[in-house]
């Protein structure tokens, strides 16, 4: 039996006060796909799921006339859940229904969703306050565990993201070289900042393509697009050495998870050297999840800069940027010298580094079994999902490195891109709601990520519930046939 836990579709829904609310909610679902007739596979499980949901889509209809749609980005398929709590590996919505979450927080709950001992740090900060804008007592500690994570990590400055940390990383770059030009990776992803939002156009390389609108045409100057791990990469460094001041690289790209590229990243970092072009180490995914000291471990790599968030904060808003001293004096100013600016109200905040200190000090003492534990459940769970649609000729793959998976139809693999074509979009739709419907939340990106609070019953139920879409799916005639 797939694994959903819900409440029966018939039941009423009481509100805070115990009234029965049942007629609020009873509203056509956003879709507004009320199915006269149930043709198809995908028509009885988006009914199905539609009408033990409506709480969530009815908050997701009031929530579309105030939200951006960007302010939804934690999106599952459609019906959105509305999630109303989580704890170690599941989420559970408005209306009680419960799933096994793979989004994780995008990677930032390695713990799993309230550690416990990541709780209780945060109960204890909460008593002492939250913000204090002034240097709080436990930053140096942060620091120091933050500093352990590789040799390159010599001095720390805080910031409150990921899209922060890369950011004041370009800038120091920039500031500590003089030069204006960084070269970013295609298929990588480096946060919201417009200069991480431009690359090559999958369709003409030779023009440059932004991730979006509002991004300033001025920038396509000081943005060289490169291929990851190709070594005409490096041509391209050397034929700009005079104009780059840093490349900024993923050391495993979570929007294509899959091989090891460390000879590859080894040998930009020789080539970055011989250019005066600083490597900027993007390890706001991979740092303290693929290793304590991320791909700078893994790949025995020597960075000039090295961005982190994500999963050191157990799950709270969090980002610093590390890297060697000489650099990082760039944001210390001298009697004579000018420095670049870095700073923002939530830097190093003493909630966030409460649960820093606390998430990275267990991840120290674990660290021996952790990692490779989590890594072997990633393993067995993609090997047994591509042995299975392998075997049914099913155009699904399932990518992995390390504890985070990256769910790839056909046409991502042939191209390696990430960007979902229209063919493909009426099979995606259906497979995330039957996993849905099945009990599973994944996020519409197609990440996932594993978490130490994932058991081996949670494994086997997302095998299934995966397997299970993707047969229901199929059987509607949706998937392109492999050739
Ligand atoms: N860099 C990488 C590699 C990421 O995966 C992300 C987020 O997904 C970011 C930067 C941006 O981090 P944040 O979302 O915390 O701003």
């Amino acid at each position: 039996m797939p694994y959903v836990k819900h409440k029966k579709v018939t039941d009423h829904h009481h509100n805070r006060d115990g009234a029965d609310d049942a007629h609020n909610v009873l509203e056509r679902p956003p879709t507004a796909m009320i199915r006269e007739s149930l043709n198809s596979r995908y028509d009885i499980a988006l009914s199905r799921l539609e009408a033990r949901t409506c709480h969530s889509w009815k908050m997701a209809l009031d929530g579309s006339k105030v939200l951006t749609a960007a302010a939804s980005i934690g999106g599952t398929a459609t019906p959105q859940l509305t999630i109303r709590s989580a704890h170690g590996s599941r989420v559970i919505d408005v209306d009680d229904n419960e799933y096994v979450d793979l989004c994780m927080g995008f990677g930032s709950n390695l713990l799993g969703h309230s550690p416990e001992v990541v709780e209780q740090a945060i109960i204890n900060q909460t008593r002492k306050g939250w913000n204090f804008g002034l240097n709080g007592e436990s930053q140096l500690a942060f620091a120091n565990l933050i500093r352990a994570a590789g040799t390159a990590n010599e001095r720390v400055q805080f910031c409150a993201s990921g899209s922060e940390a890369t950011a004041i990383a370009l800038r120091a770059a920039r500031a500590f070289t003089g030069k204006d030009v960084i070269g970013v990776f295609e298929g990588a992803y480096h946060g919201l900042q417009d200069y991480a939002l431009i690359t090559n156009d999958p369709r003409n390389p030779a023009l440059k393509m932004h991730v979006g609108l509002g991004i300033p045409n001025a920038l396509n100057e000081v943005v060289e697009p490169l291929p990851y791990g190709s070594d005409s990469a490096f041509e391209r460094i050397r034929d700009l050495k005079h104009l780059m001041a840093a490349v900024i690289v993923e050391p495993v790209r979570s929007s294509f998870p899959q091989s090891d590229e460390g000879e590859w990243l080894r040998q930009l970092e020789t080539v970055c050297q011989d250019c005066g072009v600083l490597v900027i180490l993007d390890e706001v995914t991979t740092g303290f999840r693929i290793a304590y000291g991320g791909g700078q471990e893994r790949f025995n790599l020597s960075p000039d800069l090295v961005a982190y968030g994500k999963a050191m904060a157990g799950g709270l808003p969090v980002g610093a940027l590390a890297g060697r001293e000489d650099i990082m004096k760039v944001f210390s100013p001298g009697k004579h010298r000018p420095a670049a600016f870095a700073g923002s109200a939530f830097a190093g905040n003493p909630l966030s580094v409460a649960a820093g200190c606390a998430t990275l000090s267990y991840l120290q003492d674990q660290r021996s079994t952790l990692y490779q534990d989590l890594e072997q459940t990633a393993e067995h769970l993609s090997s047994r999902l591509n042995a299975s649609w392998s075997a049914a000729n099913v155009p699904l793959r399932m990518m992995q490195f390390g504890s985070m998976l990256k769910l790839m139809f056909h046409h991502n693999i042939e191209t390696g891109l990430q960007y979902i074509q229209p063919s493909q979009g009426q099979a995606e739709d259906a497979f995330f709601v039957h996993l849905l419907d099945k009990g599973v939340a994944f996020h519409t990106s197609r990440a996932a990520y594993l978490s130490t609070a994932h058991t081996g019953d949670d494994i086997d139920i997302i095998i299934e519930a995966m397997v299970g879409a993707s047969e229901e799916t199929a059987a509607d005639g949706l998937f392109r046939t492999l050739s």
